[in-house]
């Protein structure tokens, strides 16, 4: 089935309204595009759970702070129609800024408790933007299964929470993090990676690859689990953003001196050069990260 490609806010509405007016559940997953085969797991995760797959892509300029990469983002959306086309979906939703920011809009969806801490705290408006832009494509798309990786996790929880507290008729799903063979989480900010920078990087899953090591061994004490992801971070030439471990489903930072309770998020976000990395564990659940015990 060849995809279709909708710019429109009332064409692509109409499209998910047929396929439920054919009986058919709607799978949707949103994306800022640039694709890959994270994105393209999630895309079959939403055919497994429905009929008819969307994908939308929209680089949103409200989750991106003054100084960050808003302008250099990678754009293909032939590249990606096609990939999109290769894991099954069947619509592609890749609206204007102008349609999904109207003349004169003032509305902003904020989740409070969720959005300040980890990437929050230095990404102050990141998860405003993310919440008003997924609240808009919730609503064009109407009922259906929305797909979002747990490589953002804290985006994961934020989504769930409104999508829950909007009382929207959305069932949210996190798929797994995917990662490269040598344990790098995939993201389309990988590419702005230089070689010496790629090899850097995977300082991160092997770190976080230790921690589940140290959990698995019965270490339980909040320090002596982040501490050591810092140092490794520091000595391989990452500059730490933070490291921090929280509560796996409020994700609240859990204070340094005390115990990790039986399930707990490790969170990273660092710099390889000016690249900003994210990838996370949630300890006692996450396997090690795949790849990254390999000297
Ligand atoms: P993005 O285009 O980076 O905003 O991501 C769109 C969706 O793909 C979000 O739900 C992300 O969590 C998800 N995603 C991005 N990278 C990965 C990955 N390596 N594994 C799983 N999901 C991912």
């Amino acid at each position: 089935m060849p995809v279709t490609v909708h710019h429109g806010v009332d064409s692509f509405r109409e499209a998910c309204e047929a396929v439920r007016r054919g009986g058919r559940r709607l799978g949707l997953v949103p994306t800022m595009g640039a694709l890959h085969e994270g994105h393209q797991a999630l895309v079959r995760e939403a055919a497994r759970r429905s009929d008819v797959v969307a994908v939308t892509i929209f680089v949103n300029p409200t989750q991106f702070g003054p100084t960050e990469d808003l302008d250099r983002y990678p754009r293909d959306l032939e590249g990606d129609v096609a990939k999109c086309q290769a894991a099954g979906a069947e619509l592609v939703f890749a609206p204007a800024a102008a349609a999904i920011y109207p003349a004169g809009e003032r509305t902003r969806v904020r989740v409070d408790g969720l959005s300040t801490h980890l990437c929050g705290r230095s990404r102050p408006v990141h998860f405003e933007g993310v919440a008003t832009v997924v609240t808009k494509l919730f609503a064009v798309a109407g009922p259906c299964v929305a797909v979002f990786g747990r490589k953002d996790y804290q985006q994961l929880r934020v989504v769930e929470r409104l999508a829950r507290d909007l009382l929207l008729p959305i069932e949210v799903v996190g798929h797994p993090t995917v990662r490269e063979a040598d344990g790098l989480a995939l993201s389309s900010r990988n590419a702005y990676l230089s070689a010496s920078e790629r090899a850097t990087a995977l300082a991160i899953p092997r770190a976080l690859a230790a921690a589940v090591r140290r959990f698995a061994g019965g270490e339980r004490a909040v320090a002596a689990l982040r501490e050591p992801v810092i140092v490794s971070l520091g000595a391989a030439g990452l500059r730490v953003d933070y490291v921090d471990l929280a509560t796996a489903d409020t994700v609240q930072p859990l204070p340094e001196g005390g115990t990790a309770p039986a399930e707990a998020l490790l969170a990273v976000a660092a710099f390889a050069g000016a690249t900003r990395l994210i990838d996370n564990v949630v300890l006692g659940v996450d396997p090690e990260p795949a790849g990254s015990g390999a000297p």
